[in-house]
């Protein structure tokens, strides 16, 4: 069997907001990229967790929806063609010749002068719901990658924070019937949003938990949810689809053993955005130095400023100011 083998300038591990626009970057350097990242798309935390909330802090964007700013960033890196290599997490590193290689969980191997590390907070991993998982991928999903799909259908959202709430706001004109259901008396998320949620007409059921998901599993058509209430009593509910917006447990994971100087749960980085290892750089939130402020707008300062110093570092020719993009075509 042939081991795959993708080559590139740079290797971007993670596609959050700060991969991304390191991808850009990278390309208005001069350097070729390919950009992993575990989820299947690109985006990290913004469209795992809030695609559709509303982003105010980026500078010259007064508001924008999520997974609209990832759609930009995209776009905008799009100019110098990353290649892509998503739903694959980086599991090794190790030197190579000048650069690195690095292994995929899917066996392929990626060859790079540098490495920039974006990988966030780590791969987000969605807590499963308490019963029903082997729908996962037909009736079950953890978050909506596109609203749309859900079109008069019978949604059933299982939570109690922030995102739970957020869904069944922005499902409420889309679906058929929204039902939300938490195990507590009392929601997390914001209050305002719950209110919008009980305006909108939306079923909530709470002290409820899901014991199973009915329908033909084979065929992939769930048809209803078997609920629980804390009183003993069993209630059915009908369900095309049940989102199961739990929440993540995030995890540095493999990043762990690769000799990276660590402060807690942060990668510690020089002001160019070293590592302790050569030619490995890092910046967004997966960084940690004092007085860091862990945000968008900080994460894209940090990788402009590593792809710099990563131009320069691989070509000592370079001058590390990159000049204006606005003298370019
Ligand atoms: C609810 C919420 C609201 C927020 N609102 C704002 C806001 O209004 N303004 C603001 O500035 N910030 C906000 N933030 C914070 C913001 O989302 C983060 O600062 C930002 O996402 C960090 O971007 P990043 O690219 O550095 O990391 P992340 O977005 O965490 O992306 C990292 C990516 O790396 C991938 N990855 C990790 N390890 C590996 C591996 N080994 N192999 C492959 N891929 C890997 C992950 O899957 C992930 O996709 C908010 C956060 C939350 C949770």
């Amino acid at each position: 069997m042939t081991i795959p083998t993708v080559g590139a300038d740079v290797l971007i591990v993670g596609a959050g907001p700060t991969g991304l626009y390191g991808a850009y970057y990278a390309g208005f350097r001069g350097l070729s990229t390919v950009v992993v990242d575990a989820l299947a798309q690109p985006g990290g935390q913004v469209m795992a967790l809030y695609p559709e909330k509303e982003i105010r802090d980026v500078a010259a964007l007064p508001a924008i929806r999520g997974r609209d700013f990832v759609a930009n960033l995209v776009e905008q890196a799009a100019a110098y063609s990353p290649t892509y290599l998503l739903g694959r997490r980086a599991v090794t590193l190790r030197r190579e010749g000048g650069g690195h290689a690095v292994e995929l969980d899917d066996g392929t191997t990626v060859r790079a002068r540098a490495v920039v590390l974006t990988a966030g907070i780590g791969t987000p991993t969605p807590r499963p719901p308490a019963a029903g998982e082997e729908w996962l991928g037909t009736g079950l999903s953890y978050f909506v990658v596109d609203p749309r799909v859900h079109a008069g259908q019978d949604v059933v959202i299982v939570g109690g924070g922030d995102s739970a709430l957020d869904w069944a706001d922005a499902l409420g004109s889309i679906a058929r019937s929204i039902t939300l259901v938490h195990r507590r008396a009392v929601f997390r998320g914001h209050a305002a949003t719950l209110e919008r949620v009980r305006a909108g007409g939306t079923r909530i059921l709470t002290d409820t938990e899901v014991t199973s998901l009915i329908g033909d599993l084979q065929a992939g058509r769930l048809e209803k949810v078997a609920l629980r209430n804390r009183a003993g009593e069993e209630i059915v509910q009908a369900a095309d689809h049940v989102i199961a917006a739990l929440g993540f447990i995030s995890d540095l994971g493999p990043l762990r053993t690769w000799g990276l100087e660590l402060i807690g749960r942060s990668v510690a980085v020089d002001r160019a955005g070293r590592t302790n290892l050569p030619g490995v750089y890092a910046a967004g939130d997966l960084t940690g130095h004092d007085g860091k402020v862990k945000l968008m707008s900080v994460g894209f300062g940090e990788v402009a400023t590593a792809m710099n110093h990563v131009a320069v570092d691989l070509d000592p020719g370079l001058t590390l100011f990159p000049g204006h993009s606005t003298d370019g075509a």
